[in-house]
């Protein structure tokens, strides 16, 4: 056992964080004297001078490091998007070899992680413009799913005909009430992104009347993304591609996670890898112009061998996006349930996974644009997007910048409101109970004229 002298608890949350990359939960605890300590415990505790926070995480850092001798390659930074920093340099003129030595200097960043910020960065930069004030994303959740992945952690309900109409019902409602709110304040759409859960495991009917909802009630002329998730390969049907190019989804997502049928089955697919390779081709013959397909390293049971064979076989469907995952095991995911430390095993070599994964994805002409970290990720390693050049989604980079305000549809739903001035967000969420958004529906439309309206009125009269 650890214990972690902290008199002041006020840094105890980043420092929380930190310390979890180096050890699991119950190895450590803060106490606020060392007399507190259980017997053995080995005692860290920063010497008084230490205030600032990245000092403090720099100086436990160190000692873990030594302690340990383990290196996390993302060094002192805990937050979920490392670019931030890196692109907040950029701005104030500074020089790619400036920030690659900064990161790793002051940061302990590892060469290879701010190599891949760097370029991230700037293969970001020809959509990174600050948008208009009048242009915000669309964010609209179908939280449903054929069955529960084991790493799930959604808000994800099994398919249910009389939910998804109820659903639809108060889903439809909101749809009408943002329309119009957007219309009246002037300010268009310029992404709309339908995620889930799995949208396409609507029936046909409901789909297509899910898509004409959305065409006919927002204002498409400065759309310049429509992009609708497919992730399950067995929810796809010729009709609901048809219908998403008909009108006008320009980017889907068909997410293999793995391309390996003995660890489709681990995780509670219920297709196979052929089923895969037949919505790629499927989705190619309708005409849908960019199709991104996500794969996760670090899949219970999974070699190395076998996530690149997996790799190998997805570059070779050709799609335009390629997203490549760490896996991450929340709380609420049945694996967690079974195995709380699964984020603490297996994943020496991970890393090594992911370099590679780079190494292969650019030979093919992909370039990593966005890049995040989840928080329990397995090896608290990142999500790294990557796209054949031109391709990059305009939505994620956005949502990875922060500089736009988001609303966010349906059950689960979290809008952003962007306050250009003050460069910050407020976040105003719908509940995330399937029931409880159903039964309050009028309450979370209550809550986005309140919360929404009145801000964005405000924020476009500014300008
Ligand atoms: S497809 Fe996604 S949302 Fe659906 S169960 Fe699997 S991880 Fe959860």
């Amino acid at each position: 056992m650890y214990s972690i002298i902290m008199k002041d608890l006020a840094h105890k949350h980043d420092l929380d964080e930190l310390i979890r990359v180096f050890l699991k939960p119950s190895e450590f605890e803060f106490i606020e004297n060392r007399q507190y300590a259980e017997k053995n415990a080995i005692i860290i505790e920063h010497p008084p001078t230490i205030v600032d926070k990245d000092d403090l995480k720099r100086y436990y850092f160190r000692e873990l490091n030594n302690m340990t001798g383990y290196q996390p390659p993302w060094g002192i930074l805990t937050g979920v998007r490392p670019t931030k920093k890196c692109n907040e340099y950029l701005n104030n003129g500074l020089t790619k070899s400036e920030i690659q030595r900064l990161l790793v200097e002051e940061f302990y960043v590892s060469e290879d992680k701010a190599r891949l910020v760097l370029e991230t960065c700037f293969n970001q930069l020809s959509i990174n413009q600050i948008p208009t004030d009048n242009l915000v994303g669309i964010y609209i959740g179908i939280p449903f799913c054929p069955t529960r992945c084991v790493f799930c952690s959604f808000a994800s309900n099994q398919f249910d005909q009389k939910k998804i109409d109820l659903y639809l019902s108060a889903l439809f409602q909101e749809i009408d009430y943002v329309a119009l709110m957007l219309k009246n304040l002037k300010i268009n759409p310029e992404t709309i992104y339908i995620g889930g859960g799995t949208p396409t495991s609507l029936s046909e009917i409901d789909f297509e009347r899910l898509i004409i909802k959305i065409h006919d009630q927002f204002d498409f002329s400065e759309v310049k993304e429509f992009t609708i998730e497919a992730g399950r390969p067995d929810t796809i049907t010729l009709n609901k591609l048809e219908c998403i190019h008909r009108y006008g989804g320009n980017r889907i997502s068909i997410n293999p996670q793995s391309m390996n049928q003995r660890t489709l089955n681990q995780i509670g697919r219920n297709h196979t890898a052929e089923q895969i390779t037949e919505a790629f081709k499927m989705a190619k013959m309708v005409g849908i112009p960019i199709i991104n397909a996500d794969i996760i390293a670090g899949l219970p049971g999974e070699s190395d061998l076998e996530f690149n064979r997996s790799l190998e076989q997805v570059i070779k469907l050709a799609p335009q996006n390629i997203t490549v995952h760490t896996l991450a095991m929340k709380r609420a995911s049945k694996l967690k349930v079974v195995d709380k430390d699964y984020n603490y095993k297996e994943h020496s070599s991970l890393n090594d996974l992911l370099k590679g994964s780079n190494a292969t994805l650019k030979a093919f002409g992909y370039g990593p644009y966005y890049l995040y970290r989840q928080k329990q990720t397995t090896g608290n390693f990142e999500n790294v997007g990557y796209a054949l050049a031109g391709t990059q989604s305009i939505y994620n980079v956005r949502i990875m910048q922060e500089h736009q305000s988001i609303i966010a549809l349906g059950a689960g739903g979290i809008s952003k409101v962007y306050f250009p001035m003050e460069n910050r967000h407020e976040r105003v969420p719908n509940v995330s109970d399937l029931s409880h958004y159903i039964d309050r529906i009028q309450e979370m439309i209550k809550r986005k004229n309140d919360m929404i309206a009145g801000p964005l009125s405000g924020i476009v009269k500014k300008k």
